[in-house]
């Protein structure tokens, strides 16, 4: 059985990046992480383990707090080149122009930091997880029958 797996021809992995890019499981790269789309008015959930391989994405109970800091640096990022953007390209002094900038990016961009604050911490800061091509090769539905 294993051997007829093991037989049938595979297709190309993602890249990294690109798994990450499109927020696909970081150790089979084929399941989707999150339910839905980006920007939809849907209510935003990540699976709770990957369609296809069935790896639970919160390794441990409380572990995507830790992506809560990856997602205030990306904010404080995005927060200080708008701000010098702002200042270059319009020159003004005035605090309200920079409130309403600022106040309105981070809410227009706080669904894409809840998805990739996540997909960098798995991907890139956790240790010990990387790609596994065996869990590539079937769904686990399949595997359990
Ligand atoms: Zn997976």
């Amino acid at each position: 059985m294993t051997a007829e797996i093991d037989n049938i021809p595979q297709e190309k992995p993602l890249s990294q990046f690109k798994a990450a890019l499109e927020c696909k499981c970081p150790k089979c790269r084929k399941g989707d992480m999150f339910i839905g789309k980006m920007y939809s008015f849907g209510k935003k959930k990540s699976y709770t383990n990957c369609p296809y391989c069935n790896f639970q994405f919160e390794m441990e109970p409380g572990y995507f707090y830790v992506a809560m800091f990856v997602s205030y640096a990306m904010n404080v990022a995005q927060m200080v080149t708008l701000a010098v953007a702002t200042y270059v390209l319009t020159g003004s002094e005035s605090p309200w122009l920079y409130i309403a900038i600022l106040l309105g990016s981070a809410f227009i961009l706080s669904p894409f930091n809840f998805r990739y604050s996540r997909v960098i911490l798995l991907y890139w800061l956790t240790p010990n997880l990387h790609y596994d091509p065996e869990r590539a090769k079937r769904p686990y539905r399949e595997l359990m029958k």
